[in-house]
Formats: structure tokens, sequence, C-alpha cells
């Protein structure tokens, strides 16, 4: 199988699960301020945290009309760690979204979209969250590969390699097979996100609820095969990856 069939048979199974798009709509759909704002503060508050927490944050920052980042830039230090504290790393934090607000400003007063090594130079931001980024806030066509990413297309193909593989060459493999396009590439990776947390976990892949079992070299063959083995107890110890 393909990585384009692969894209096609997820949307597919989604128009099931989620006709009216939900799970992905919200982060491709073209924002106002207020939504952009919320969107871009989650790519770097959920780092090292879970949503829960990162939902409390955003609350507690829009509780306090702080739903912009011309209003975030205005708040002062303390009290911007106080509200983000639930998401934790919360000194770190707050300086990212300092320098997060500086480039959105910039960009809303007509500078040229932000590159990718501009975003990088925010501390605390990687690759993932900078490709995220990219795709979800300027709506730029860049692959995005995360540990989902990885964890999925492993199984999928059964291939261990996919989990060490040099972040720029799975970028590669998507962009040669899928459009070069923000909509296309960014619901890849929502579609990829979700099926991940509904059924391709990371210790018990729900298996036979999936509903590309029939397509996938791990759900389909004995998972004591070598390779397959290999794939779940790389999974369990994740090497860090560049
Ligand atoms: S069949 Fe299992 S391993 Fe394959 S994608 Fe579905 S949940 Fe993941």
């Amino acid at each position: 199988m393909e990585l384009n069939d692969l894209y096609q048979s997820l949307s597919m199974s989604y128009n099931r699960i989620d006709p009216h798009h939900e799970t992905w709509m919200l982060w491709l759909k073209k924002k106002s301020e207020e939504e952009l704002f919320e969107v871009a503060i989650g790519t770097i508050l959920v780092q090292n945290t879970n949503w829960i927490n990162v939902d409390l944050a955003i609350s507690n920052l829009f509780k306090h009309n702080i739903t912009s980042f011309k209003r975030l830039k205005a708040v002062k230090c303390a009290q911007l760690e106080v509200l983000i504290r639930p998401a934790g790393f919360y000194k770190q934090k707050a300086q990212s979204l300092y320098s997060l607000a500086e480039i959105f400003l910039d960009y809303s007063k007509g500078s040229k979209t932000p590159s990718r090594n501009d975003l990088l130079r925010i501390k605390g931001v990687g690759k993932e969250t900078a490709d995220s980024l990219l795709v979800y806030c300027f709506y730029e066509a860049v692959p995005i590969v995360g540990t989902y990413t990885r964890r999925f297309i492993a199984r999928m193909f059964g291939k261990v390699k996919y989990l060490k593989e040099k972040y720029e060459n799975i970028q590669e493999i998507i962009s040669n097979s899928l459009d070069r396009d923000y909509y296309v590439l960014g619901k890849f990776h929502a579609l990829i996100v979700s099926h991940c947390q509904q059924f391709c976990q990371k210790i018990l892949p729900l298996c036979e609820q999936c509903p590309l079992e029939s397509q996938c070299i791990y759900g389909q063959y004995n998972q004591t095969q070598p390779e397959l083995m290999q794939i779940q107890n790389s999974i369990n110890k994740p090497k860090s990856v560049k």
C-alpha cells in the first residue's frame, strides 16, 4: 500500500466516524484572530503535558481576556506564568509565548510568513511544533512528523525503520506521496493523531476494532514475527530521533 492510499483510507474511515469533520476542522479552517491565537499557543503549551492541562491554561488566559497576541504581549511575565502554570514548565513556556507573539504581531503588520528557522529559534520549539505552526496557523504546505506518525506508519507498513528515520526523510516520503497542499498535509496529520489516540495506541493497539486492520501489516500478521516484535519493543523504549 502507498501512503496516498493510506490517506484515502483514513479519510474514508473518518468520514464514517466523524461525518462533520470536527476532528480536524478547527485546525484546518481559516481562523479568526482568536481561534488562531488559541491554536498557536496550544502548540507551545502542549509540550510535555496533555490537552487537559493545556485547556486549563488557555481557559485561564481567556478568563483574563487574553485572547490575542497583542494582549498577551502586554501582560506582565509574572502574571502570565501564573495563568499558564497548569501546563507546566511555565517559565520557559511564558518566554516562548512572548517570542511567538513577536512573530505573529510582525506577520499581522504585513511581514512575510515566518520561515521554519524563524520558528525554530523560539526556545522550546522543535521541528514538529514549527511545522505544525506553519501548517495550522500560516497555511503552508509542510508535512508534519510526530511520534504518532512514526508509530502509525511503522505498524501499517511493518517497518521498524520508520521509528528511527530522520525527520526530514519522513517528510520527504510524505511529500512524494501526497499533494503539496496545506489542507491535505494538515488533515493527514490530524487524522493520524486521532487514529492513534483512538485505535493505534502505544502499548496495546486496538487492532480488532481498527477500521484499517485489513490493510495493516501489524494488524494482519502474527505479531510474534521478529520485525513486528521489534516495532513494539522500539515503541516501548523510544530512542531519540532528530
Ligand atoms: S490495525 Fe492495529 S496496528 Fe494497525 S493501524 Fe490499526 S490499531 Fe494500529
